[in-house]
């Protein structure tokens, strides 16, 4: 009998050699430089300046050994995952050179690509349950994270304990207790910690560094991994990494991609973290696609200078929507009212996003009928695109959430979402003018 082929003798050479130099006379680069080349080498495709999209379903190995070498990185042999490209259900040049700009933004180690914000979010729960376990959620969540976790984890026998945004580490204590009692009692494990911050709709912030310290006091350091959902400020006006987060989670489909002409989502921390997402991600499929990927890349190039003008513009309208007599309140970073979520604001977050709650001054009836006199803004679901949208959550996006829990959460029948776009602010202001007028 002959030996098995060595597969550890010939490494396959890469896009580019890794790891890339990200500094300059030691001098760090700053991501928004990073952003037009970072992880691709024209010369290796014939110089084109911008990667080409690559559109193949598998990928010719050099020699066997290769291809065992590169299966021993798909099958988790070898960690971090495969040294080459294989087949495009597990990885491809697009996505990968994607995956290493999105994780220069969170300042994470590895990235995960997907077909949309969803797929990342429920493939890194599942990634992570098992029978019996709780996951730790903050609320409100997005509706669909927040139906999956009490909707679809529990026909797994994955149950949930929820705490409101705002908590303290007191009461996080107090949370991390309840939920460790009630996996014991379910013969698990508290799997998850799971935020959402700013939560959808109402921009409460949740205190990552409580979080944190209080999994830390419940469970060690080794504990159950902090997950969020960056979505809302990610990635220029909030990096919680920073703050202790383990892994961030993005719909890519909201400021990153910028343009609302795709839908894709991420998952990117330490590679420890990532390693068992990229495993359920190879065995599930849900990678974001060529083309929603190369989209990506030209959306990273900008997403700094369009985040700053809608973050400019988002501030001017709420002076004007602040003042005017038809409007109760706002739900804006950039005015936040309460003590504890401005002290959170301060330690978290670098700017107050562009995308806020209006409440004004009546119900559903007042709400509609505004947003249906809106000329400029449009009336759709969805935000962190170039141009300026507007939705009325209670009667869409947070539509299958219970009422009582609706009202729990402050998702009220007077709520519009607004989401700012880089149009001319005076424009916008005249167009928010003339339709609170039809109120
Ligand atoms: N997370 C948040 C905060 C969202 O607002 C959304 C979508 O609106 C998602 C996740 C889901 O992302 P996708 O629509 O890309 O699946």
């Amino acid at each position: 009998m002959t030996d098995a082929i060595d597969s550890t003798d010939k490494p396959t050479p890469r896009r580019k050699p890794k790891p890339e130099k990200t500094t300059i006379a030691g001098r760090e680069l700053k991501p928004s430089t990073l952003m037009m080349g970072h992880g691709f080498d024209p010369v290796l495709s014939e110089g084109s300046l911008k990667p080409p999209i690559f559109l193949t379903s598998t990928f010719a190995f050099e020699n066997a050994a290769a291809g065992k070498r590169h299966f021993e990185g798909i099958t988790g042999k070898r960690p971090g995952g495969a040294e080459g490209l294989v087949y495009s259900r597990f990885n491809g040049p697009n996505q990968e050179i994607l995956e290493d700009r999105l994780a220069i933004w969170d300042g994470a180690e590895d990235a995960l690509s997907f077909s949309s914000g969803m797929t990342a979010i429920t493939v890194l729960m599942l990634a992570y349950a098992a029978q019996g376990d709780v996951i730790v959620h903050s609320g409100p969540l997005y509706a669909a994270s927040e139906g999956f976790v009490a909707k679809v984890m529990s026909k797994f026998g994955v149950t949930y304990v929820d705490f409101p945004a705002g908590a303290t580490r007191e009461e996080l204590d107090a949370v991390m207790a309840r939920a460790d009692a009630q996996a014991k009692a379910q013969g698990g494990k508290v799997c998850m910690v799971y935020l959402e911050s700013p939560g959808n709709p109402t921009n409460a912030l949740v205190d990552v560094e409580a979080v944190r310290d209080a999994r830390n006091a419940a469970f060690g350091e080794d504990g159950p991994p902090i997950a969020i959902d960056n979505t809302f400020l990610g990635p220029l006006w909030q990096r919680p990494l920073d703050q202790g987060a383990d892994i961030v989670c993005y719909s890519l489909t909201k400021y990153v991609g910028g343009h609302s002409d795709l839908v894709a989502g991420s998952v990117s921390g330490a590679k420890k973290w990532m390693d068992p997402v990229r495993a359920l991600r190879n065995t599930m499929g849900g990678i974001a696609d060529p083309n929603t990927a190369w989209m990506l890349l030209r959306s990273l190039e900008t997403v700094e200078l369009r985040m700053d003008r809608a973050g400019q513009n988002a501030a001017k309208v709420c002076e004007f929507l602040a003042q005017h007599l038809k409007v109760e309140g706002l739900g804006y970073l950039g005015m936040i009212t309460d003590a504890r979520q401005q002290d959170i604001y301060d330690r978290h977050c670098k700017g107050a996003g562009s995308t806020f709650s209006v409440f004004i001054k009546g119900g559903e009836a007042e709400c509609f009928r505004f947003l249906d006199n809106l000329t400029i803004a449009k009336l759709a679901v969805s935000l962190g695109g170039t141009e300026t949208l507007a939705s009325h959550p209670a009667s869409m996006t947070h539509l299958s959430v219970p009422e009582g829990r609706r009202a729990e959460l402050g998702i009220a029948d007077n709520l519009v979402r607004i989401s700012i776009g880089i149009e001319d602010a005076d424009d916008l202001i005249a167009d928010f003018d003339q339709a609170l007028e039809a109120v």
